[in-house]
């Protein structure tokens, strides 16, 4: 191993205190940056040292590569984190860290590129053997020849951005008319959103549930697989609550999606943590691989506490040249996990909803983790991501989960701003929901 000895992390939020654990417990210091409106984020106290890299719009700051690479240099830092979002999936700023000498905490900049374009990654998908929905390409087609495809598909019908991420850059279509308005819409949306306009269409399955596979990969050659989360318990395609083991996997099927997704790392010589996302059809139990999110994500403490392993540690350890240290057969899996992201939003709309918080209580007591960034007397800025906390509730079976969650649930308590904890609290409570009987459209269908 190279031996990293200083990491800068190019985040904000809980993900950056999230890494400044683990990068402490391996001895590593660490730098922070900041905007101009983080200067009293907790990320910023917890650090070893801080920069501020510019003002609070995210393009000026999080995402300014020559100012995040400026303030590892004048620190002297020798790696560079990004956490979830901003930089973190952009293999021009992978490349631009090789180029600086400092290590990416990620995949190697050829991963990021075969799998971090929805298209690109599906025929990669395909060739390894690994089902997938047949896309509809849309580039440089007229709206007859389209029509003629999405008529064979049949309705409802999925369009969707390539390089779309966060829920974003999507659409359920039901007719022709709604097609093609659609597509011009969300072409020039998607340029201005990710700079890439181009979409595609797929089959809209009617009841999915979403279940991902966590990868573990080495740079030499060890791909290993650490389950499956299953983020059904969505609001406009964003995940809200996370849970593992999913309560509709056969034994049997579950070992076919995890051999899926560890086949398809393999055949990309996968090098780091990832996630291999899927559609699983309650129908006709057939899954689909969907998209690879090529970085750590949102719900990886489900993963750590269903597995015991840290795998932001691995994460580093593996960038730094490291040999994996788990073998398959080390992975044991137990505990039920529940994640529960807490917005800072209106309950009615559910948009963001900053502001300052006069208390935090943060839950306690046995089975729970709390990551998050929040502090009484902290102002959440209106400027980033409105996730301020996530609540990780861990027991023996899935129905203590759900009682300890509620317990854990009632005791939080985020004054002066309004949340989803009520939402979360009504979730835990539906009939379904305890059953374990839902799908993707749980929350449309019941509580919103
Ligand atoms: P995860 O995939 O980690 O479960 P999300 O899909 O919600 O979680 O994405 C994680 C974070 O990254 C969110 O803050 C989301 O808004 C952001 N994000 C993901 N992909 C993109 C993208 N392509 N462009 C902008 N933001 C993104
Ligand atoms: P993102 O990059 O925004 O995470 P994904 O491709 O992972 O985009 O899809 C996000 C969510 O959209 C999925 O978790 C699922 O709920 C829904 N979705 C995606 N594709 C389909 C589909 N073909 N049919 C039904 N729902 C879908
Ligand atoms: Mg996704």
């Amino acid at each position: 191993m190279k031996k990293i000895k200083k990491v800068l992390i190019a985040n904000r939020g809980e993900i950056a205190i999230r890494v400044i654990r683990s990068c402490r417990e391996l001895g590593i210091e660490t730098v922070a940056v900041h905007s101009t409106a983080d200067e009293d984020s907790l990320h910023v106290k917890m650090a070893d040292e801080s920069v501020c890299i510019g003002p609070a719009k995210s393009t000026l700051s999080y995402l300014n590569i020559p100012q995040i690479l400026s303030a590892a240099d004048i620190t002297g830092a020798d790696a560079i984190h990004p956490g979830y979002g901003f930089l973190s999936e952009n293999d021009e700023f992978a490349e631009m860290c090789g180029k600086w000498g400092i290590t990416f905490i990620g995949p190697s900049v050829r991963c990021i590129q075969a799998m971090g374009d929805k298209i690109e990654s599906k025929l990669i998908a395909k060739k390894a053997n690994v089902p997938t929905l047949e896309p509809i390409y849309t580039t440089d087609k007229s709206h007859d020849d389209i029509r003629v495809e999405v008529e064979k598909m049949g309705f409802p019908v999925l369009i969707k951005a390539s390089a779309g991420g966060g829920g974003r850059g999507m659409k359920k279509i039901e007719n022709f008319d709604d097609l093609y308005i659609s597509l011009t819409r969300l072409a020039e949306e998607a340029k201005a959103a990710f700079g890439d306009g181009t979409l595609f269409i797929e089959k809209y399955i009617e009841n999915p549930r979403h279940i991902e596979i966590q990868i573990l990969a080495d740079q030499h050659g060890n791909v290993i697989h650490l389950g499956e989360r299953d983020c059904t318990i969505q609001r406009r395609f964003q995940k809200i609550l996370e849970e593992a083991p999913s309560p509709v996997l056969t034994p049997a099927k579950r070992q076919e999606i995890c051999d899926s997704a560890v086949r398809l790392a393999k055949h990309v010589n996968y090098d780091s943590v990832g996630t291999v996302e899927f559609l699983f059809d309650q129908d006709t139990q057939q899954f689909y691989f969907m998209e690879m999110n090529t970085r750590i994500q949102v719900e990886h403490p489900v993963t750590e506490m269903r597995t015991g392993v840290d795998l932001i540690s691995e994460q580093i350890r593996h960038a730094d040249g490291g040999v994996c240290r788990l073998k398959q057969s080390d992975i044991l899996f137990r505990n039920h996990v529940m994640e529960f992201r807490i917005n800072a939003e209106d309950p009615k709309t559910g948009m963001p909803s900053p502001g300052f918080i006069t208390h935090y209580h943060r839950p306690g007591g046995l089975g729970v983790r709390t990551d998050d960034y929040i502090y009484t007397g902290y102002t959440v800025p209106p400027y980033y991501d409105s996730m301020v906390s996530k609540i990780i509730v861990f027991a023996d079976s899935r129905e203590t989960c759900i009682t300890r969650s509620k317990r854990v649930l009632s005791e939080t308590v985020v004054g002066g701003i309004q949340t989803n904890i009520e939402l979360h609290k009504r979730i835990l409570n539906n009939a379904e929901f305890v059953e374990g009987h839902f799908s993707t459209n749980f929350l449309s269908k019941n509580l919103v």
